[in-house]
């Protein structure tokens, strides 16, 4: 079996501790990783360090060619890195799969470079004139999780390398082996320290991110973590990015078309099997449209295969490790809880081996129940009616997250209206889940700090800078 190792200054590096990684729809082992040590960490941010002012000092067209060059050697090994990760995530190949992941990071390469940061001349009179610049940050530590480990790296890496940064990353010790293979190719198409790599769970995470040298954290995962990197960052004044959980809620205008709606619906909760931030985890409906509903969802459902992802006629595939499917089956059994609850179970045919949960909608629950108050991150739905749209609207905004919200109908006036009143960064119209390179997302409440993507994105990971003059 194949040994991963992380690069620090361009040079691949070992460890004594490796660890094995299988495959989380049979179980089989695919290859095991090198563990860093605290010191790498310390020589990883050091080399960042060096490294970042030969990498500042490129001009910005010399940088955007790098840029170029990693467009093109993520998109010459798409397809063995779309393998790597559904061996690793569990993500089929097909449909919105690892396929779907590699697109999103050769298309999160294209960072608008048409897009001009506010900088210039902001002052003048008779006796000053001042500037701001623009100037990059230094080090940026990254963090990612296992959901979309290459996409999520990328939305990391790329802005920060374009706007001068340089990056020490550490990919989430579930989804380590296909990150390492995407560092490594990266690291072929760049100057030796730009792009480092450490390796490990959330102990070497705590060293990176409260690391003296660090300038910038950019993370994404828990709010629980969320909250330690806020800590940690006591330590160095980092600015901060961080993208946490979401519990995303969708609401439905009464008498609308379900099946019109379904696919929509089915994707936006099950997009990487509900392993997604922002995937809609809480749908209201009307109570007189609960039967259209389930119906309607029932039978795109059919339309679906699960199995393992490496066959092209799967598109749904397994939970990606054994804490979050334990997470998952307990809070379906918990909804049982509920006098209330019944459970509506499409015919799959599920495989027996491997982190496999059906599709499971749930009718009869409502916010309160932890089915619906904790962000399960799993393939479950639970479909909860209301009596008024203002009912909704309250229980949409009753937890303390607002990552994504969606509603869905044809009234366009009284879906702008709901649109205002969620508390949300995104409020999607009809769709739940689209985001693009160019458009901001981020969450309000405990969902996170600041934005990702276009220019404010591009801003986030530099710093304003006055050169003022005397006249
Ligand atoms: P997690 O918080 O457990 O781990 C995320 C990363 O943080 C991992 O690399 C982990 O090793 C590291 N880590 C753990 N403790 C740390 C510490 N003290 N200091 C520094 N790093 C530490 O999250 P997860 O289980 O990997 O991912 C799932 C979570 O991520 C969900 O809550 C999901 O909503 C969230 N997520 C959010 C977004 C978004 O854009 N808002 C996107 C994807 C996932």
């Amino acid at each position: 079996m194949k040994e991963y190792s992380y690069i620090i200054n361009g040079v691949q590096k070992t460890s004594d501790k490796l660890i094995d990684v299988t495959n989380p729809a049979n179980n089989e082992s695919i290859g095991s990783y090198y563990v860093s040590t605290i010191e790498d960490v310390e020589e990883a941010v050091i080399n960042a360090k060096k490294s970042q002012v030969k990498w500042a000092r490129l001009s910005q067209e010399e940088r955007d060619q790098y840029i170029s060059k990693i467009t093109e050697v993520l998109t010459t090994n798409k397809t063995y890195l779309a393998e790597l990760i559904t061996k690793e995530q569990g993500k089929p190949l097909s449909g919105p799969g690892s396929n779907f992941e590699m697109d999103a990071c050769i298309g999160w390469t294209q960072v608008p470079t048409s897009l001009q940061l506010e900088d210039g001349l902001i002052f003048e009179d008779d006796t000053r004139k001042d500037i701001l610049k623009r100037v990059p940050i230094g080090v940026v530590a990254a963090i990612t999780p296992w959901n979309w480990p290459l996409m999520i790296a990328i939305w990391q890496i790329i802005p920060s390398l374009k706007m001068g940064n340089t990056v020490v990353i550490k990919p989430s010790e579930y989804t380590t082996i296909a990150s390492l293979e995407m560092f490594r190719l990266i690291n072929t198409v760049l100057p030796a320290g730009v792009l480092n790599c450490v390796t490990g769970d959330g102990k070497i995470g705590g060293h990176l991110t409260s690391h003296k040298l660090v300038g910038k954290i950019m993370f994404t995962g828990s709010i629980a973590t969320g909250k330690r990197i806020i800590e940690a960052s006591t330590n160095n004044m980092a600015r901060l990015t961080l993208e946490c959980g979401g519990n995303d809620a969708g609401i439905v205008l009464p008498k609308t078309d379900f099946d019109q709606i379904a696919e929509g619906l089915f994707w936006g909760s099950f997009l990487n099997m509900g392993q997604t931030c922002a995937a809609l985890k809480r749908l209201y409906v009307h109570e007189n449209d609960l039967e259209s509903a389930v119906n309607a969802l029932i039978n795109i459902t059919k339309n679906f295969k699960m199995g393992n992802g490496l066959n092209e006629e799967n598109s749904l595939g397994p939970i990606q490790n054994k804490m979050q499917f334990d997470k998952v089956n307990e809070l379906i059994e918990t909804a049982k809880n509920n006098p209330n609850a019944k459970l509506f179970i499409p015919e799959l045919n599920v495989p027996s081996e491997g982190y496999f949960i059906p599709i499971t909608y749930i009718t009869g629950v409502d916010n309160g129940d932890p089915i619906v108050d904790e962000e399960q991150f799993g393939p479950v739905l639970p479909i909860i009616t209301y009596k008024t749209v203002e009912e909704a609207i309250e229980k949409a905004n009753a937890l303390e997250v607002g990552l994504g919200a969606s509603v869905w109908g044809s009234d366009s006036n009284q879906l702008e209206e709901i649109v205002l009143q969620l508390e949300a960064g995104t409020v999607w119209i009809n769709q739940h889940g689209a985001i693009h390179p160019f458009v901001p997302f981020g969450g309000v409440k405990q969902s996170g700090y600041g934005v990702e993507f276009g220019i404010e994105g591009l801003k986030a990971v530099t710093l304003p800078k006055i050169v003022s003059y005397k006249k």
